[in-house]
């Protein structure tokens, strides 16, 4: 027999299986010994009282063995012969549009300008260590894109649930644990993220599709108004449709369109810093404990969001128990983001926080003033970006150390004699982050700061640092397509693919959209 109960419990009462049967047994008057087995469709948490509780449903069997898998595995073809798709990027976005061909029968060519995702490492691990970005390989480029040394957070604001559960299932399929289909905030961990994708390579080269690390294109091939492959940096031509899925951090790739006349817009995304708290204040402020999370709950999240000047400002990609890292991918620019192990065990727990900037913001005299004017083309975003990020490289001794300010300093306008350790490895220097970083986006925040520490006692402190400066948030440019087809807007052939196109924001959503530019690519091929 299978029952199905929704429980309310302790984090304790949680905390494992055998708890869980114990709880059931319990609470529904059964023999714990004829519980053979529990399935956990739905865990989340309530933090809302001070009495924190954890909502689970699940499936309990009882007198009886789950006779099924937690999920049904993808079947993917053997597209060996099959007609051939280029893909151009292997993160998320390009993984799951080659995983998507060739279930429909379409050979993938993945061409990743990066290495692959373990000798990705020593790269990622040089630039802590001695302040070098490899152009090539870095927290960008490389084989899993942005996503792989990331905290590999998979909740999206997407509103297509069975989407998002398939590209769950997926990874599942790829070793990922299959806690991720109950939780209401799963996350994988960048200490497990490269075996999954290294499972997804496998997939890949098994079916028949082939992988290319090292290989940047630099060249659509265009005949009249059509699309027909590729060029890449060392001359090779790969044809077939392109999946152009390169993430938005590949400016050579926005560029190279640009000059070929390819149809792109300005598009807005959000600026600001990394904020750090130590992760005990954190825990104790969302689960009202000054003892914090104790041993029974995760490091605690949070999201603040708010308006000020008519612009959101907003917490992003929070990570708890996580770390702050060097997100550059090329020489003279420094920027921030977050990642956290799957233990998310860290001291730390920061996320961005960023006040939205729009392209007709660039008109602001306040922007104007620090930023002049910008060329008021599609890349004007693009470089607002590179502008600021180079400015920060420079604040930061030209090097990758991060200039840094205590939040209640920042508010107050004044510099920090002192900052407290943080978890960015390069390390940091105190500057005046509310002096040199555009005003337009330092006084929304500091406003905002006072808003948050209204509203989450404790939250606006001295004990936080502030690290400068996130800026990729977004893509800065839109690569125009259009909604049915999903291809080009002019270009037959080409599909612009997940974040670099504007598309997709986060490792879900792009794979999503991976997914369905597949989909129109297959559908190209069979008419
Ligand atoms: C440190 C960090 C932490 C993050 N944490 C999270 C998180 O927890 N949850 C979440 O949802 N999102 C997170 N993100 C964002 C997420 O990683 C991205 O939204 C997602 O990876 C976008 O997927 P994509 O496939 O569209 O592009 P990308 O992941 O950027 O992949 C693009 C790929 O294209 C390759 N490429 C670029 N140009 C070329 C070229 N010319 N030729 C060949 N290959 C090329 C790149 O090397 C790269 O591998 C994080 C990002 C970073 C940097």
């Amino acid at each position: 027999m299978i029952r199905e109960y929704q429980l309310r419990m302790s984090p304790e009462q949680a905390a494992t299986e055998a708890n869980i049967k114990r709880y059931i047994s319990q609470e529904k008057g059964l023999d714990v010994r004829t519980i053979k087995a529990i399935r956990i469709l739905k865990r989340s948490i309530d933090a809302r009282q001070r009495a924190i509780f954890v909502n689970l449903k699940v499936l309990c069997y009882v007198n009886e063995q789950p006779q099924d898998e937690p999920f049904v595995p993808v079947e993917y073809q053997d597209v060996h012969g099959k007609p051939r798709v280029v893909v151009v990027g292997a993160g998320p976005g390009g993984l799951f549009a080659a995983l998507r061909l060739i279930e429909l029968g379409c050979c993938p060519v993945v061409v990743e300008r990066g290495k692959d995702v373990h000798e990705r490492r020593k790269d990622i691990a040089r630039i802590s260590r001695e302040h070098k970005v490899d152009a090539e390989s870095n927290y960008a480029f490389g084989e899993g894109g942005a996503g792989a040394y990331s905290d590999g957070k998979l909740y999206t604001r997407s509103k297509k649930r069975g989407s998002v559960e398939r590209i769950l299932t997926i990874f599942c399929q790829h070793g990922a644990d299959v806690s991720i289909l109950a939780d209401a905030h799963p996350h994988i961990g960048t200490d497990k993220l490269p075996a999954v994708i290294e499972a997804m390579r496998h997939t890949i080269l098994e079916h028949g599709g082939e992988v290319h690390f090292q290989t940047r294109m630099d060249e659509l091939i265009i005949r009249g108004d059509k699309v027909e492959g590729i060029r890449t940096h060392d001359g090779r031509e790969f044809l077939g449709p392109v999946i152009l899925a390169t993430g938005h951090s590949a400016r050579d790739v926005y560029r190279m369109l640009f000059s070929g006349g390819v149809e792109l817009e300005a598009k807005g995304l959000a600026i600001g810093v990394r904020l750090e708290h130590p992760a005990m204040l954190i825990d104790q402020i969302q689960y009202h404990n000054r003892n914090g999370r104790g041993r029974f709950l995760p490091a605690a999240e949070y999201r603040m969001v708010t308006q000020v000047e008519g612009r959101g400002v907003y917490s992003f990609c929070m990570c708890p128990g996580g770390f702050v890292v060097p997100a550059a991918s090329g020489p003279h620019q420094l920027v921030v983001n977050g990642m956290s192990p799957s233990s998310r065990g860290s001291r730390w727990s920061n996320s961005g926080m960023v006040v939205e900037v729009r392209p007709e913001d660039l008109e602001d005299p306040a922007l104007k003033a620090t930023h002049g004017e910008l060329h008021g083309t599609s890349l004007s975003m693009l470089e607002l970006q590179e502008q600021l990020e180079e400015l920060c490289w420079q604040q930061g001794n030209m090097r990758q150390t991060a200039p840094s300010q205590r939040m209640v300093d920042f508010v107050r306008r004044r510099l920090s004699y002192d900052l407290p350790q943080t978890s960015y490895s390069p390390g940091v220097l105190s500057s005046p982050l509310h002096f040199w970083m555009p005003p337009f986006v330092t006084s929304r925040l500091a406003k905002a700061f006072e808003i948050f520490g209204r509203t989450s006692h404790g939250f606006l402190t001295n004990e936080a640092t502030l690290l400068a400066i996130e800026t990729r948030t977004s893509a800065p440019v839109r690569i125009v397509r259009t909604d049915d087809t999903l291809c080009h807007v002019r270009l037959q052939g080409l599909y612009p693919c997940g974040e670099g196109a504007g598309y997709a924001g986060g490792i879900v959503s792009a794979a999503i959209d991976g997914e369905r530019c597949a989909e129109a690519v297959a559908a190209y091929l069979h008419t």
